[in-house]
């Protein structure tokens, strides 16, 4: 298959990129580079052998866009590109739903002139909200986020749901994901935050090469086992082959289908700080800060649908995301900007 992918330079879709090659499929990358770096490129090569095509437009461009398509018509779509900073999202609502919601309109009305019909979309477990209880099902109920960005997401699942009900040609999976940790275990490509990060890991990385100090734990008094919150980590390999997996369940049916990608257990922040200190060797330096407004004390998927329907299950450990996670970041201290 021909794939185009959407903020294919991105973190997650840079390794979603790579296991496209090695799985055969050929890939243009779509991207702004407003969030990445144009080395990444060069170490998708490096570790597949391919250079995938590159395609840089911003998707708001729509003239752009269909340019892409007209070029070369993909047989589906991996859409990665957005904004994804909760903390901007609050301060930038209307930047975000131009950007998110307008991208995603786009490249549909895009792909539906160049009669391309099967998309996979990046959504995010933040549409679970904070009124159900996890683990998170698909069908479980009602989806609702507490911030613009995560407000995005559920509407864009709407757009999506809609338009495959409207336009029976649709093969759309909808892929919720939990927290993508780690990196490629050849240490080439990873996660690379501009500023300050606002996830935990690239926190703790961070300081283990000593471009920040100390990490701030988010609270140690929620109802959990050790009083920090819980999380469901997925190494972003497992993830990347999720997408090759619901892009694959996607040649065999049409209409609209959401998928959790997690692994289904939850792992606190103290947990996770004791992983990363044991791959790292030393000590990460932390204190105690209070919860951070908008947390959620737990978070984990219910597996089974993404088992049954995609076969797909992830298979490696909050050890293995500790461990290629510094390997990525002691081989490259200053991330892409390094290279
Ligand atoms: P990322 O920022 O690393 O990748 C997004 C890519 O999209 C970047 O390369 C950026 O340059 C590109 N982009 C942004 N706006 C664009 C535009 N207008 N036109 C073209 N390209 C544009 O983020 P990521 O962590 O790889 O996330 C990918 C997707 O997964 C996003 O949609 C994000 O919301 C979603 N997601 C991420 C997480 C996470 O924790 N990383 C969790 C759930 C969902
Ligand atoms: N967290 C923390 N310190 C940080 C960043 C995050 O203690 O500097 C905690 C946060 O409160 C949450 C967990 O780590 O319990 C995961 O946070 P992250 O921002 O990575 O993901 P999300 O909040 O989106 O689940």
């Amino acid at each position: 298959m021909h794939v185009l992918v959407t903020g294919g330079a991105g973190y997650i879709g840079s390794h979603t990129a790579v296991t496209l090659i090695e799985r055969g499929h050929r890939v243009t990358i779509a991207d702004n580079f407003d969030n990445s770096s144009p080395v990444v490129v060069d170490r998708i090569e490096r570790i597949t052998g391919t250079r995938p095509t590159i395609a840089a437009v911003d998707l708001l461009n729509k003239e752009a866009l269909t340019n892409v398509f007209a070029a070369d018509t993909p047989d589906a779509v991996i859409h990665f590109a957005g904004l994804k900073a909760v903390g901007e999202s609050v301060a930038q609502p209307l930047r975000y739903y131009a950007t998110n919601i307008g991208t995603t309109l786009n490249l549909v009305d895009v792909m539906r002139e160049h009669n391309v019909h099967r998309l996979v979309f990046s959504s995010s477990a933040t549409v679970y909200g904070d009124e159900q209880q996890p683990p998170y099902s698909e069908d479980g109920g009602h989806l609702n986020a507490t911030n613009p960005y995560g407000q995005t997401k559920v509407m864009i699942e709407r757009i999506l749901a809609d338009l495959a009900h409207a336009e029976p040609d649709w093969s759309i999976g909808i892929l919720r994901y939990f927290n993508p940790v780690g990196a490629h275990e050849s240490g080439l490509i990873g996660e690379d935050p501009h500023g300050i990060p606002n996830n935990l890991t690239p926190y703790i990385l961070q300081v283990a090469v000593g471009r920040l100090n100390e990490l701030g734990i988010f609270g140690n008094d929620y109802p959990t086992a050790d009083g920090t919150g819980e999380r469901d980590y997925i190494h972003v390999v497992d993830l990347a082959e999720g997408h090759v997996a619901a892009l694959e369940k996607l040649a065999t049916t049409t209409g609209a289908h959401a998928w959790n990608l997690g692994t289904g257990t939850p792992t606190s922040v103290l947990d996770v700080v004791a992983a990363f200190e044991k791959a790292i060797g030393k000590p990460i330096p932390y204190s105690i800060k209070p919860r951070r407004a908008g947390d959620l004390p737990q978070s984990w998927a219910d597996t089974t649908r993404a088992e049954q329907e995609l076969g797909w299950k992830a298979t490696r450990d909050i050890t293995a995301m500790a461990r290629d996670g510094w390997r990525w970041q002691s081989e490259n201290p200053d991330g892409y900007a390094g290279a």
